[in-house]
C-alpha cells in the first residue's frame, strides 16, 4: 500500500501540550483527579459561553449521560437526523429510547426543522440536532418547535467546537450541548468529550451518572447505577494546551475553507458545501464536497485518482436507516443523495495554501482527465 502523503486529518500538536502532560505525568495525578480536569472545565465554559462544563471520556458518552440525565429511557423517542455519525443515534439506543430518523435539508445538510411535527409523537421526548462537517443546524427553529411541543434540545456538536449560529456558539443553544475531543476533531486529547449547560441540576445529575453514581456527600454510596464515563488528568492536560490555540485553529480552518472553495468553485462536477451567512458560521470540521457523476467521471473513481497522487478521501456517512440496526422502511432522500455524492477531502490547521492548491488541482485534472 502506498504511504499516504496528506491525511484526511491529524491533530496540531506542540510544546504546550508537551509541558502540561509531563506536568500532568510528573504530580502522578494520572486518572480522573488532578488539577488538569477542573481547569479544562472552566476554561471551556468560559470560552464557550457556558456556565458548566463536564468532561467525559469521550463524545458518545458525552451524548449518552445528557439523554440519561434529561431522564430519557425505555418507551421514549428522540429525534435526529438520518444523516450523522452513528454515535449521535446509538447513544439514543443505549437509554432504551428509539431514536427517530428525519431527512437533512439541501440546502444546510442539517436536520429539516419542516419535517419534524411530522414525527413527534407522545413518546417524543428530545430533538438532537447534529452540527454535521462544522455546520450549524437551524436552531432557531428547533427551539421553537422544542418549546411549542414541550422537548429537551441536546446538540451533537462533536464536528462543531467554534461554530456559530446567530452569534452564539453551537452546543450553547439547547439544554445541553455535547463536544467530542477524538484525534480528528477541532479540539483533541486523544479521546475524550465535553458537556455543556446552564442548569446546574443536569449538571449535579451529570456528575453522580459518570462517577459511577457515587454521592458527592458519602463516599461509596451508591444510590443509583452509574457509569464510569470519566476523563483523565492526562487528557485533561492536553485539551487545556489545546484550547489556548483553539481561535489559531478556528482562523486556519477558515483560510483552508476559503482556499477550498475559491479553487473549486469553477469546477464542474463539485457541488460546494453550505455557505456561511449573517446567521450562520461553520467551522470547516472536514471540508466535504459533493461529486455529480458523469462522463464516465465518478466519486469512487476521484478518491482512488486522489489516492494514487498521495491524497486521502473518505467517502460521507451512510444514512442511518441503511444499516442493519436501524433499517426503516422509511427512504431519507436528500441524506441518500449527499452520502452517495459526498467526499470528504483533508482539512486540519497544519495543511498550506500549496497543500490544498495540490489537491485541488488532482482534482480538476481527474474530472479534466
Ligand atoms: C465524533 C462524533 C461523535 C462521537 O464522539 P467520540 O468521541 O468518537 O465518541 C458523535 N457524534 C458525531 C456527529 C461525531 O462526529
Amino acid at each position: 500500500m502506498m504511504k499516504v502523503r496528506i491525511p484526511i486529518s491529524q491533530p496540531s500538536l506542540s510544546q504546550v501540550e508537551m509541558k502540561y502532560v509531563v506536568s500532568a505525568l510528573k504530580s502522578s495525578w494520572i486518572s480522573s483527579t488532578g488539577e488538569f480536569i477542573p481547569k479544562f472545565e472552566t476554561k471551556f465554559a468560559e470560552t464557550f459561553g457556558a456556565r458548566y462544563a463536564i468532561t467525559t471520556n469521550n463524545g458518545t458518552s458525552a451524548l449518552h449521560l445528557a439523554l440519561l440525565a434529561l431522564g430519557v429511557g425505555p418507551g421514549d423517542e428522540v429525534i435526529i437526523p438520518a444523516l450523522t455519525f452513528v454515535a449521535s443515534s446509538n447513544s439514543i439506543l443505549y437509554t432504551g429510547a428509539k431514536p427517530v430518523f428525519v431527512d437533512v435539508d439541501p440546502k444546510t445538510w442539517m436536520l429539516d426543522p419542516q419535517q419534524i411535527p411530522n414525527k413527534i409523537t407522545s413518546r417524543t421526548r428530545a430533538i438532537m440536532p447534529v452540527h454535521l462537517y462544522g455546520y450549524p443546524a437551524p436552531m432557531d427553529q428547533i427551539r421553537k418547535l422544542a418549546k411549542k411541543f414541550h422537548l429537551n434540545i441536546i446538540e451533537d456538536a462533536a464536528e462543531a467546537h467554534g461554530a456559530k449560529y446567530n452569534g452564539k456558539y453551537v452546543g450553547t443553544l439547547g439544554d445541553l450541548g455535547c463536544f467530542s475531543f477524538y484525534g480528528n476533531k477541532i479540539i483533541t486529547t486523544g479521546e475524550g468529550g465535553m458537556i455543556t449547560t446552564n442548569s446546574k441540576k443536569l449538571r449535579n445529575k451529570i456528575m453522580l451518572l459518570k462517577n459511577h453514581g457515587m454521592s458527592p456527600q458519602k463516599k461509596y454510596w451508591h444510590s443509583i447505577v452509574g457509569y464510569n464515563y470519566r476523563m483523565t488528568n492526562l487528557q485533561a492536560a492536553v485539551g487545556l494546551a489545546q484550547l489556548t490555540k483553539f481561535h489559531t485553529f478556528l482562523k486556519k480552518r477558515e483560510k483552508i475553507g476559503t482556499w477550498y472553495r475559491q479553487a473549486l468553485r469553477q469546477v464542474s462536477c463539485i457541488i460546494l458545501p453550505p455557505e456561511n451567512n449573517d446567521i450562520t458560521i461553520g467551522v470547516n470540521w472536514l471540508f466535504t464536497v459533493l461529486f455529480k457523476d458523469g462522463n464516465g467521471k465518478t466519486r469512487t473513481g476521484l478518491m482512488r485518482f486522489l489516492q494514487t497522487k498521495g491524497i486521502d478521501s473518505r467517502p460521507v456517512f451512510y444514512p442511518l436507516n441503511q444499516f442493519p440496526m436501524y433499517k426503516t422502511k422509511e427512504q431519507f432522500p436528500v441524506s441518500a443523495y449527499i452520502s452517495q455524492r459526498g467526499i470528504t477531502l483533508p482539512t486540519y490547521p497544519d495543511l498550506s495554501l500549496r497543500d490544498i492548491s495540490f489537491i485541488t488541482n488532482m482534482i480538476a485534472a481527474y474530472v479534466n482527465l
